[in-house]
């Protein structure tokens, strides 16, 4: 029989969004749970957020493993693996998240969260009026690196995101899973389920399914109708009580 995989994504998922990124942390009783359930099944933790920062919000050494920058960056085993193109666009992204954080040093409103491999500028606490200007000065920032195919933008929550090309949450989901297989005594594999919330992760939360496994979406609505994806958790606190159910029932 094949063991079951479990993946999650952080923000949103673990836990609700927060209108300051840093403030985040799992309740005590949360982070044990998470520990007591990776011990039975193996959880990977993949989210937008850099290695060095979900190092202090998760139970990192209890964990089968985590990966950040959106896929970019993947610790496994007690090692860090970083894909060529992730290591090849460093410069890139440095240069961007200094630009990025000069020009909008002044804006209320506005946090540059500069990382390894991507850059994110949350808008949360913007004032709405104050909406387009900040989308025009961002694109002409922005604009000559995605022009140039060296990083690409994609729209989150209150959050524009800048990562490499070629580097997702879909393909570190499915890294996770040939190493997990490489590594197991078993020849049955494992069978994935994955929980996420945000546009970044609707094509992981796909292809769990499509591989045989499960794969539910956090929010109140599904992005687009798919009528093979397992359920619908509306919030956070939901996703704890089918973690909770979860552990339970293995
Ligand atoms: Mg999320």
């Amino acid at each position: 029989m094949k063991r079951t995989a479990l993946f999650l994504d952080f923000d949103g998922t673990l836990a609700p969004i927060h209108s300051h990124p840093d403030d985040v942390r799992l309740s005590p009783e949360r982070e044990n749970l998470l520990i007591d359930l990776s011990s039975k099944i193996p959880t990977i933790v993949l989210s937008g957020r850099s290695l060095p920062d979900l190092r202090k919000r998760l139970p990192v050494q209890a964990l089968a493993g985590i990966s950040g920058d959106h896929g970019a960056s993947r610790f496994f085993r007690g090692r860090i693996h970083v894909p060529t193109g992730a290591q090849s666009v460093r410069p890139v992204v440095r240069r961007l998240g200094e630009a990025l954080k000069e020009t909008f040093l002044s804006w209320g409103g506005v946090y540059v969260e500069e990382k390894e491999y991507s850059v994110s500028v949350h808008f949360r606490n913007l004032d709405p009026d104050h909406t387009d200007a900040f989308r025009k000065i961002l694109l002409g920032i922005v604009l000559p690196d995605i022009d140039r195919c060296s990083l690409i933008e994609s729209k989150g929550k209150c959050v524009w995101e800048y990562r490499p090309p070629g580097l997702n949450k879909e393909d570190a989901f499915t890294w996770y899973l040939e190493e997990m297989n490489r590594g197991s005594e078993s020849k049955d594999g494992f069978r994935p389920v994955m929980i996420g919330d945000d546009t970044t992760d609707w094509e992981t939360v796909k292809r769990s399914v499509r591989m045989g496994g499960e794969g539910y979406w956090v929010g109140e609505s599904l992005p687009e109708f798919d009528a093979s994806i397992t359920g619908l958790l509306r919030s956070p606190d939901d996703v704890w009580a089918y973690l909770e159910g979860l552990y339970l029932s293995v």
